[in-house]
């Protein structure tokens, strides 16, 4: 691997690894056509399509005849921007999506040392502010996540809800927009030698996944209560309600802590017996980064 203070030659912004998720389908294929906007001095940025097949289908998810195209797909990928961690591979991708919850623009992280990305995040957090920039950390022992992004030696994930599945908003289109143009700005100033002292986020890290009360015939037999709706990152205690079954039963919380509920009603992952994940707010420290001299002296 190469040092985290080397220069970012190459950004990966991917849009539609979910093809109903418009926001990045959109704004992909608009930087296709003039990436004005997203150029940055000796920095290669390049908009990429995931899956153009889930794109033409509207849908989030593989048709069991798209199998192989997925698996081959998933290899071009690997081929273009990584290999997977190697020096070759592209030193960021910023991986776009939606979500139906009320997550406002999130940013997803996968690991919890790595000093270039938390100081990046930190700026956007910052330049985006007073408008919330929630980061949720999804690095967990047994909880696996294979993301496509994850070929980068810095994958980011961008959540920007909420959104129906297929529609898009302009309100969440310009929150994805200015979390991508900040973090290359970011970049930019990092190739220009920038120094950036210690920083600490505060994110909010994965626990465990919650599912919907369900019969033995596998059926849901209550939903996400109304006051649990949209409430994404706030607190959530003990006795609080969580679900309300059709005969207007109220399911409350239960547990000793306090936790941050977030994917809360997310439309993907009913299929996933998930009605919300639960996280706990820690936070994370980077040291002082700044580019190596010996890389200031090349370009
Ligand atoms: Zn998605």
């Amino acid at each position: 691997m190469s040092s985290p203070c080397a220069r970012v030659r190459r950004v990966g912004l991917f849009g539609g690894t979910h093809g109903n998720e418009l926001s990045g389908v959109l704004l992909v294929r608009h930087w296709q056509q003039d990436g004005a906007e997203i150029q940055r001095p000796g920095v290669e940025v390049k908009p990429f399509l995931t899956n153009p097949r889930a794109v033409e289908r509207c849908t989030s998810r593989p048709v069991v005849e798209d199998i192989p195209y997925e698996v081959r797909r998933a290899q071009e990928i690997n081929h273009i921007f990584g290999p997977k961690g190697s020096d070759d591979a592209y030193d960021l991708i910023f991986d776009l999506h939606n979500t139906t919850s009320n997550m406002g623009g999130t940013i997803i992280l996968e690991n919890s040392r790595d000093d270039f990305t938390i100081q990046m995040v930190h700026y956007i957090k910052n330049a985006l502010a007073p408008e919330p920039c929630p980061v949720l950390l999804i690095e967990h022992p047994s909880l696996k996540y294979a993301t496509t992004r994850s070929v980068a030696k810095h994958p980011v994930g961008v959540e920007v809800g909420p959104q129906p599945q297929g529609v898009a908003r302009a309100d969440v289109l310009d929150k994805m927009r200015k979390i991508v143009k900040h973090g290359l700005d970011f970049v930019q100033l990092f190739n220009e030698g920038k120094e950036f002292p210690p920083c600490t986020i505060e994110v909010f890290k994965i626990m465990e996944k919650v599912d919907y009360p369900r019969n033995k015939n596998g059926e849901i037999t209550a939903i996400i209560h109304p006051k649990l709706q949209d409430q994404d990152w706030q607190p959530l205690k003990n006795g609080d309600p969580l679900f309300l079954t059709l005969d207007g039963e109220v399911v409350p919380y239960q547990g000793n802590c306090t936790v941050y509920p977030t994917f809360i009603n997310e439309a993907a992952y009913y299929e996933k017996k998930q009605a919300f994940v639960k996280t706990e707010k820690i936070k994370l420290t980077a040291k002082h980064l700044r580019l190596s001299v010996s890389e200031q002296s090349t370009s």
